[in-house]
C-alpha cells in the first residue's frame, strides 16, 4: 500500500510552517528496508526528478503487488535549502543561515547506540542486528536541537537509521554520473554502480565531515569496532548517487536512473521481478583519498582543457588559468593532472579563485593527490 506523510519540522519562525513529504511502500518487517531521499542540497534538481520517476515505478509495482519489503521515498529532503533565494539565485547547496553545508554534520550515534547495546548482543546474527536496528532508531529519536535545521537532519536521519539500504541522491554543479560509498557497503553496491553506469564510483573509510550516508552506516562499523567478538552483519548499505550536472534535468536521464535503482532494489529482495542481466560496469571503485581536485591559486578566468568524463594522465594539462590584468605577454598559468583518472566533476564558475577547487579527477593512489587543503566542495 502507498502511503504519504507529511511530517512536519519544529518551527523556525512564527508565521512559516515547513514539512517533509513522506512516501511508504510496503510493510516494516515484510523484508529489507529502503530509504531514499533526493535534494538534500536543495538546488541538485536532477535528484528530485529521479525521485518523481522513481515514485510512479513504485506504484506500478504496488499496484502489481510486488512491494516485498519497506520503502521510504523522500522526494525532496529539504525545503529549508527550497526556500533560499539571493539576487534570484536559487542557493541550496548551504544553510544562508548560517548552518553549513545541508550535507555535513549530521549526528553520529555511534556512541549513544554502542552504550544502549552493552551486555545484550549475544550469539544470534539475527538477533543483534535487530538489537542494533533499534539502539539505532532509539538513539536518533533521543537527539536534541532547537534550530530548524537540527530538526530537518535529526528527523531524515530518524527516517533512514534503521534501513538496509540508503539511497541519497544528488548531483554535481556539473558531471557525469558517479557515487560515494563507505567501504564496509562495497562490494554490495557494486551492483547499484554498474547498473547506474556510474563513472567514477569512489570509496571511503567515512568519518571526516559528518554526511548523511556516513551518519547511516558508519554506526555499524562503529558498533562490530566495539563489540568485535558478537556475530553481527554490516546492516547498512548507504550510497550517495551523484546524477550528473544540476542543469541535467530530463526525463530521459531520470528515467533511466530510476529504472536502475528499481532493478537493484529487484536484485536486494525489496521488490519481486527479474532485474535482468548486470550490465558491464564503466569503471572499478576508487578510494574517495585518491580524487585530484584541481586548484588554482592565482584568480583568472578558467579554460578547460579537457571534457566531463574524458581519461586523462598524470602531468596532462587539464585546465589554463588566464590573467585579464596581467600584460599580454605574461603566460597562462598551467594546471595539471596530479593523477592518471577520469574527470568526473566541476564548477559552473570560470573564474578561478584561489585555493577554491573546481575540477575533479578520480584517481587510484592517494599519496598523488595529498594536499592538505580539506574540503573541496564545503
Ligand atoms: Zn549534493
Amino acid at each position: 500500500m502507498h502511503q504519504v506523510e507529511e511530517i512536519e519540522i519544529p518551527q523556525g519562525s512564527f508565521g512559516t510552517t515547513r514539512w517533509l513529504p513522506v512516501h511508504r511502500f510496503g510493510e516494516p518487517s515484510a523484508g529489507p528496508k529502503i530509504y531514499v531521499q533526493a535534494a538534500l542540497h536543495a538546488d541538485e534538481t536532477p535528484a528530485m526528478l529521479v525521485a518523481h520517476h522513481l515514485l510512479h515505478r513504485l506504484v506500478e509495482a504496488d499496484d502489481a503487488g510486488q512491494i516485498a519489503g519497506e520503502i521510504v521515498v523522500v522526494p525532496f529532503a529539504n525545503p529549508l535549502g527550497l526556500s533560499q533565494r539571493m539576487l534570484n539565485m536559487h542557493i541550496g547547496r548551504g544553510d544562508l543561515a548560517g548552518g553549513g553545508n545541508f550535507n555535513r554534520n549530521f549526528p553520529d550515534v555511534s556512541s549513544a547506540a554502542i552504550a544502549s547495546l552493552k551486555g545484550l548482543l549475544g550469539k544470534d546474527a539475527r538477533e543483534n542486528d535487530r538489537l542494533v536496528r533499534t539502539a539505532l532508531r532509539e538513539s536518533t529519536r533521543a537527539l536534541r536541537g532547537y534550530l530548524e535545521l537540527d530538526a530537518l537532519r535529526a528527523t531524515l536521519l530518524g527516517l533512514a537509521i534503521d534501513a538496509n539500504i540508503v539511497l541519497d541522491l544528488h548531483c554535481h554543479f556539473e558531471g557525469v554520473t558517479y557515487l560515494y560509498c563507505n567501504d564496509a557497503g562495497w562490494p554490495a553496491a557494486a551492483a547499484l554502480s554498474a547498473q547506474a553506469q556510474s563513472v567514477a564510483t569512489l570509496l571511503s573509510t567515512g568519518g571526516a565531515g559528518g554526511s548523511f550516508d556516513e551518519a547511516c552506516d558508519l554506526p555499524w562499523v562503529r558498533i562490530k569496532e566495539a563489540y568485535p567478538d558478537v556475530p553481527l552483519a554490516h546492516g547498512c548499505i548507504a550510497v550517495t548517487m551523484e546524477y550528473r550536472g544540476q542543469a541535467d534535468v530530463s526525463d530521459d536521464l531520470a528515467a533511466f536512473d530510476a529504472d536502475a535503482i528499481i532493478r537493484f532494489l529487484q536484485r536486494s529482495g525489496a521488490i519481486t521481478g527479474d532485474p535482468g542481466e548486470i550490465p558491464d560496469a564503466l569503471c572499478d571503485a576508487t578510494p574517495v583519498d585518491a580524487v585530484d581536485h584541481v586548484r588554482a591559486f592565482t584568480p583568472g578566468i578558467i579554460v578547460h582543457k579537457v571534457a566531463l568524463g574524458e581519461s586523462v594522465v598524470e602531468g596532462q594539462i587539464v585546465a589554463e588559468i588566464v590573467s585579464p590584468e596581467a600584460p599580454l605577454s605574461t603566460p597562462r598559468t598551467i594546471l595539471r593532472s596530479r593523477t592518471d583518472g577520469v574527470v568526473f566533476g566541476r564548477l559552473f564558475s570560470r573564474i578561478a579563485r584561489p585555493g577554491t577547487a573546481f575540477l575533479s579527477i578520480a584517481g587510484q593512489d592517494p599519496a598523488k593527490v595529498k594536499d592538505g587543503l580539506g574540503d573541496p566542495y564545503p
